[in-house]
C-alpha cells in the first residue's frame, strides 16, 4: 500500500461491528466481561479504547512500526517515552529540540535521575564525542525549530547501534507522509500530533510508534500506569485529520516553495532558512531521507523592530503559536516559543530578535504572496 492509500486504509478503518466506514467515537469507560477476565479485548478505557486503538493501529502502520499509542499531548507521549528509563540514565538530545522537551527535561525529569545533554546532532561528532557509560538513547528532533536544522537520522542510529543506545525520533515536522524514521534505524518516532496530522488547530494530541515487541509492552506499562491517554473525541478527530494528510502536505509543500522562493529574492530578507534550498548546509541529507521539505520557513529581517512592522501589516498569517495547520501562521520565536531560553544561549543558537518564523498554510498562494510582500515594503 502506498502512503496516500495508507492514510485512508490503514490501521482499522471500517468498524468491525457495523461496517461503518468511519470509526465510531466510543465514548465509554467501562466494558462488560461475561465472566471474570472474559472480555472483548477492552477492560478500562485508560488501558484501552476501541477508538483510540484504531488511531494507534493506523500511526503504527503509517510510521512502519510494531505498535502505536496516543497520549493527550505531545508533551505526554515524549514523557512516557522518557520514563521508559531509569535514574541514573542518560540522554542526549538535539540542542534546539522543541522549548518543551528542553524544558520537561531540564525541570522535572531531571528530578528523578534522567540526565540529559543537548549537543548539535547535525554535527554526528558531537553525538560520539558525548557517549558516556551512563548513555541509553539519542533523542532526535529533524528539521529542528525553528532554524530547520538537519540531523542524518540513518547515521546517527548506526552509531547508536554501535553504542547499544535507542534511538528516539521527534518526527511532528515532517509526519510520516515525507519522512519515516524507523526505515531508517529508529526504535521509536513520536509526534505532537496537535501539528499535522491533526492538521487543523483543534485537537492536543500525541502519538508513539515503536519498532519492537518488548518496548511496546514496556510503553504500554508506562502508558497504562501514568495514564496520560487520549480520549476518543479527539483520536477520532485525528483519525479524521489524518485522512487528509497527504492532500495537506502536497500543498504545503507547493505554497511553501513559492514563498520561500520570494522571501530569497526580497531585499529586506537578509536570510532564509529552509531544508529544501540548495544553499542548506544539510540540503543533501534533507533530500536523502525525506520525500518532502515541509511548510516551516524562517527568516531574518534584522531586526526585532522590522519583525514588529512586518506583523503590523501582515493578513493572512496569523500571529500564534503552534503549527502545521490549514491556515498559515507566523510568529517571532526569540519572543515567543523560545523566550524561555535565556538571551545568550538564544544567541549561540542563533534565535535572532528579527528571526520570524512561518508556518505555511494551503490557502491560495497568490494571496500569500502579495501579503508577505505588502507586508514586507517599508
Ligand atoms: C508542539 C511540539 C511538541 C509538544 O507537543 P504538544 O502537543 O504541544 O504537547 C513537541 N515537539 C515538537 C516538535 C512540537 O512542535
Amino acid at each position: 500500500m502506498r502512503q496516500k492509500t495508507k492514510l485512508i486504509h490503514g490501521g482499522i478503518s471500517t468498524d468491525p461491528h457495523t461496517g461503518a466506514v468511519s470509526i465510531p467515537i466510543y465514548q465509554v469507560s467501562t466494558y462488560k466481561q461475561e465472566g471474570v477476565g472474559g472480555h472483548k479485548g477492552f477492560e478500562y478505557s485508560r488501558t484501552g479504547n476501541p477508538t483510540r486503538h484504531a488511531l494507534e493501529e493506523l500511526i503504527k502502520d503509517l510510521e512502519g512500526g510494531t505498535r502505536g499509542f496516543a497520549f493527550g499531548s505531545g508533551m505526554a507521549a515524549i514523557t512516557a517515552v522518557v520514563m521508559l528509563f531509569n535514574s541514573g540514565d542518560h540522554i542526549i538530545l538535539t540542542d534546539d529540540v522543541y522549548g518543551g522537551t528542553f524544558r520537561v527535561m531540564t525541570k522535572v525529569l531531571n528530578r528523578f535521575g534522567i540526565e540529559s545533554t543537548f549537543v548539535d546532532t547535525s554535527n554526528l561528532e558531537n553525538i560520539t564525542n558525548t557517549i558516556k557509560p551512563n548513555t541509553k538513547a539519542i533523542y532526535l528532533e529533524t528539521p529542528t525549530n525553528p532554524l530547520l536544522k538537519i540531523t542524518d537520522i540513518e547515521a546517527a542510529a548506526k552509531i547508536a547501534k554501535e553504542h547499544n543506545l535507542l534511538t528516539i525520533v521527534d518526527n511532528t515536522f515532517s509526519t510520516p507522509y515525507w519522512q519515516t524514521p524507523i526505515a531508517q534505524g529508529a526504535d521509536i518516532v513520536l509526534h505532537s500530533a496537535t501539528k499535522y496530522i491533526g492538521g487543523h488547530s483543534d485537537v492536543v494530541a500525541g502519538l508513539v510508534v515503536v519498532n519492537d515487541e518488548k518496548l511496546g509492552e514496556d510503553l504500554h506499562f508506562v502508558q497504562n500506569s501514568t495514564g496520560g491517554v487520549l480520549g476518543p473525541q479527539d483520536s477520532w478527530l485525528l483519525i479524521r485529520g489524518i485522512k487528509t494528510l497527504g492532500v495537506r502536505m502536497e500543498e504545503t509543500e507547493t505554497n511553501t516553495k513559492a514563498i520561500v522562493h520570494f522571501l530569497e529574492g526580497h531585499p529586506a530578507v537578509k536570510k532564509v532558512f529552509y531544508p529544501g534550498l540548495e544553499t542548506h548546509p544539510n540540503y543533501e541529507i534533507a533530500k536523502k531521507q525525506a520525500k518532502g521539505f515541509g511548510g516551516m520557513v524562517s527568516f531574518d529581517v534584522g531586526s526585532a523592530e522590522a519583525a514588529d512592522k512586518l506583523l503590523a501589516k501582515i493578513h493572512y498569517f496569523t500571529l500564534a503559536e503552534s503549527l502545521g495547520a490549514v491556515e498559515s501562521l507566523i510568529s517571532v520565536p526569540a519572543r515567543m516559543t523560545h523566550a524561555s531560553i535565556p538571551q545568550e544561549r538564544r544567541a549561540e543558537l542563533g534565535i535572532t530578535d528579527g528571526l520570524v518564523r512561518i508556518s505555511v498554510g494551503i490557502e491560495d498562494v497568490e494571496d500569500l504572496l502579495e501579503d508577505l510582500q505588502q507586508a514586507l515594503e517599508n
